[in-house]
């Protein structure tokens, strides 16, 4: 995994052994085998799961 599932930039970081974190959009993802989940950080801090197809819908809504 070297891009963001969600926004495809590169600016990625290793946060766990298969969790990751993009600066590009500020989202968490993992990773096990070829699934991926997406985790929105909100502003407390808690983690907000959420699928690549609600964060698409949610894109083109902007
Ligand atoms: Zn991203």
């Amino acid at each position: 995994m070297t891009r963001c599932p969600n926004c495809n930039c590169r600016d990625i970081g290793k946060i766990g052994t298969s969790q990751f974190y993009c600066w590009g959009c500020f989202v968490e993802f993992s990773v096990t085998g070829e699934k991926v989940k997406l985790f929105q950080v909100e502003e407390d801090g808690s983690l907000v799961a959420y699928t690549a197809e609600e964060a698409a819908i949610a894109s083109t809504n902007i």
